[in-house]
């Protein structure tokens, strides 16, 4: 008998504009899942290609980040399949646990996702560190954690089918989307875009948690975003507390110029605020 070659399977959410991935690994007995997206409707989508196309349990769930367009989705998705491991770094799980209680009002309501929210939500139950392995079936997932870069604790999962590596990268890189600083760690977050080019190879996929799989060559693309993003920002923001709406306006704009779609620009403009504190602790500006 010919051993079977895992698969991946990619969903893509457009739900609530958030053009989200979650990504189910099949095996030969079984499902992981990467993230688990946000609304209902997208995890009743994600449900409908495990048990209606794939036709085969999902059996753990493996988390590369803790926002909540990536671990919203999860109480439903485990739905009827038992008591199975729900995996991340504690870096991950607190900053879901933080921002659950910050923006589940929010999200919830009619402005937001109302109906469409999942009303409960189940956080990872395994805890673990750089370097993690676990396999089911034949397919071993390795954990690295890269540290706070687009969120608090961002960690990839990475796969070898055939000889080629499929590293699971979360946020990290949006691929040609606007991309989302409120976090505001950029100096480690470049610092780990330049380590992720040189770890790996021209054969390596990265399955992204928005827009299309991509290679090495998109990881310049995502830094060459963000210097330029940090370098206008900087300067129209100067001493001043924040920036008005019109000089908001132009950031936006220049920025525009990046990308062929406006994907995620409102993303980009949540907590401005906030946004620009947490890169001035950061040193950035
Ligand atoms: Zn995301």
């Amino acid at each position: 008998m010919i051993d079977f070659i895992p698969k991946i399977h990619k969903y893509e959410s457009t739900v609530g504009m958030f053009y989200v991935n979650a990504f189910l690994v099949e095996s030969a007995n079984s499902v992981v899942a990467i993230d688990a997206t946000l609304a209902n409707s997208s995890v009743a989508d994600l449900r409908s290609m495990i048990n209606d196309k794939i036709k085969k349990p999902l059996v753990g769930v493996l988390l590369t980040h803790g926002h909540p367009d990536h671990y919203t989705g999860i109480a439903e998705l485990i739905k009827g399949f038992g008591d199975i491991p729900v995996i991340s770094t504690e870096g991950t799980l607190s900053q879901a646990h933080s921002r659950d209680a910050e923006e589940s009002g929010y999200l919830g309501s009619p402005n937001a996702f109302g109906q469409d929210y999942p009303a409960v939500r189940v956080f990872p139950n395994q805890i673990v560190k750089d370097g993690f392995k676990v396999s089911f079936d034949d397919v071993e997932f390795t954990l690295e954690d890269l540290g706070p870069c687009e969120s608090d604790d961002d960690t990839t999962w990475t796969i070898n089918i055939d000889n080629v590596e499929h590293v699971f990268s979360g946020d990290i890189v949006y691929n040609y989307m606007h991309t989302f600083f409120r976090d505001g760690h950029s100096a480690n977050w470049l610092k780990q875009l330049d380590y992720v080019q040189q770890k790996y190879n021209i054969n390596t996929v990265f399955h992204g948690g928005h827009g299309a799989d991509y290679g090495i060559e998109t990881i310049y693309w995502q830094k060459s975003y963000n210097l330029a993003f940090l370098r206008l920002l900087k300067e129209l923001v100067g001493e001043k507390p924040t920036l008005n709406t019109e000089e908001q306006q132009l950031l936006f704009t220049r920025m525009q110029q990046f990308l062929p779609n406006t994907n995620l620009l409102f993303l980009s403009g949540w907590q401005f605020d906030d946004m620009v504190n947490a890169l001035r602790i950061d040193g950035i500006l």
